[in-house]
């Protein structure tokens, strides 16, 4: 690819991209605004779901069966793992039936040939006494699933890039795009300073609207409310006893993790979340907290008295149809935007440098069409939203 390629935003997407293009010869320079990993991107946590579970939904599925052994290749180049395969648990209050996000799932993977074990209240019990007498009757436990160490993940990358020989500059913000000639060359930094390229992929996430307005009928910032707590006795939450899981999500939000090393356990409430600004003080909404250890109460008593070591308010950048974004701006030659995670994105990190390069140096790619540039056409239904958590 001739000339230079500007990366904006050192996320997840931004990074993974950015990594492809420099492999592929592409002279590449990466800004972001403030540290990688940085505590305000949607990448950065301690830990992130791993998981294949997608409903109905063979385009994502079979997405995450390319993007599974690519997280083993990555783990295979360092000496420790930054993808955990510690399996993950789907659990219902009801029977998993065709057309609820669990039964559906539990049918495409099995006739995908995935082993899953299914578990009925007592086996769950049996099998993860932190779940006994929980009011899950139904569910399953895929092996093959887990949780990245996202922030890892995200410094992880960047060392891959540096080292590699391209260029990441950190604590320079874009402030708008150099536009000449009908073509984006480049951007302008807060500082005045102009960098010039032939090309400029966006992927800063949640702030995607700030810098380009005219998709902020398609994709918005959404605050979700994060709690990290110590479990008086974290190795009864370690992977093997408690892997991470999530509880009838589709209608409740509930989601979580095993303890890690250090004894932390990550718990969240995937939902509708509030719009917000990218830049405004982020705060956890008021009755979050007693929400959650109400939840524990009734399913995880053993969780009730948790230490809570860190609250995190995350950004997803939600798009309309809960689809990634990764498209050439049809308006703004030279422009190329990678964003709309929608709470899901981060699992497909190992495949999406790939798409990306193919989109800014034109070459078909199989997955692209789902990401490409699209009209708002309307809200899908707050439950089918509900079912893209991590
Ligand atoms: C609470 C929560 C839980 C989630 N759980 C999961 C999960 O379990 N599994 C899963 O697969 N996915 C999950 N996700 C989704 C996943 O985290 C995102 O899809 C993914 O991290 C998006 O990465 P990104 O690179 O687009 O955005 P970000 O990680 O936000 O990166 C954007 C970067 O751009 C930078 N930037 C912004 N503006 C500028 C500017 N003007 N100039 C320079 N730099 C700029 C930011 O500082 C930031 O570093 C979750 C998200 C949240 C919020």
């Amino acid at each position: 690819m001739e000339g230079k390629t500007l990366v904006v935003g050192a996320g997840v997407f931004g990074l993974s991209a950015a990594l492809e293009l420099h492999a592929r010869g592409a002279d590449v320079c990466v800004l972001e605004k403030g540290t990688v990993p940085d505590p305000l991107a949607s990448s950065t946590d301690i830990s992130k779901l791993i998981r294949m579970d997608y409903g109905a939904d063979t385009f994502y599925t079979q997405l995450m069966e390319q993007a599974l052994p690519r997280w083993e290749a990555w783990n295979s180049r360092q000496p420790s793992p930054l993808y955990h395969q510690t399996g993950f648990l789907l659990l219902k209050r009801s029977p998993l039936e065709p057309g609820c996000f669990e039964g559906d799932s539990l049918r495409l993977l099995r006739a995908r040939g995935h082993a899953l074990e299914r578990l009925d209240a007592v086996r769950l019990g049996q099998r993860f006494p932190n779940w006994s007498g929980s009011p899950f009757c139904d569910g399953y436990y895929n092996p093959r699933a887990g949780w990245a160490a996202s922030g890892e993940v995200v410094g992880w990358l960047a060392q891959q890039l540096r080292a590699a020989g391209a260029t990441l500059r950190e604590g320079v913000r874009c402030a708008g795009l150099l536009e000449e000639g009908g073509r984006v060359r480049g951007v302008t930094l807060a500082s005045g300073e102009q960098v010039e390229a032939e090309r400029v992929l966006l992927a800063v996430g949640a702030w995607t609207p700030k810098l380009l307005p005219e998709l902020s009928d398609r994709m918005w910032p959404v605050a979700q409310d994060v709690f990290h707590f110590r479990p008086a006795d974290p190795e009864a939450f370690s992977a093997e006893l408690f892997p991470p899981w999530a509880a009838d999500i589709g209608r409740s939000g509930w989601y979580g993790f095993c303890a890690l090393a250090d004894g932390t356990l990550k718990v969240a409430r995937h939902g509708i979340g509030r719009r917000v600004d990218p830049d405004a003080v982020r705060a956890i909404a008021s009755g979050r907290e007693a929400t959650m250890r109400a939840f524990f109460s009734e399913c995880l008593p053993r969780l009730v008295g948790a230490q809570k070591l860190h609250e995190r308010v995350c950004l997803y950048c939600d798009t309309f149809d809960g689809d990634f974004w990764l498209a050439e701006h049809p308006q703004r030659p030279g422009l190329f935007v990678m964003a709309g995670g929608s709470g899901h994105g981060f699992k497909f990190a190992p495949v999406l440098g790939e798409i990306a390069a193919d989109v800014l140096e034109g070459r078909a790619n199989p997955w692209a069409a789902r990401f490409a540039w699209r009209s708002a056409g309307g809200r899908r239904g707050e439950d089918a939203r509900c079912l893209d958590a991590g």
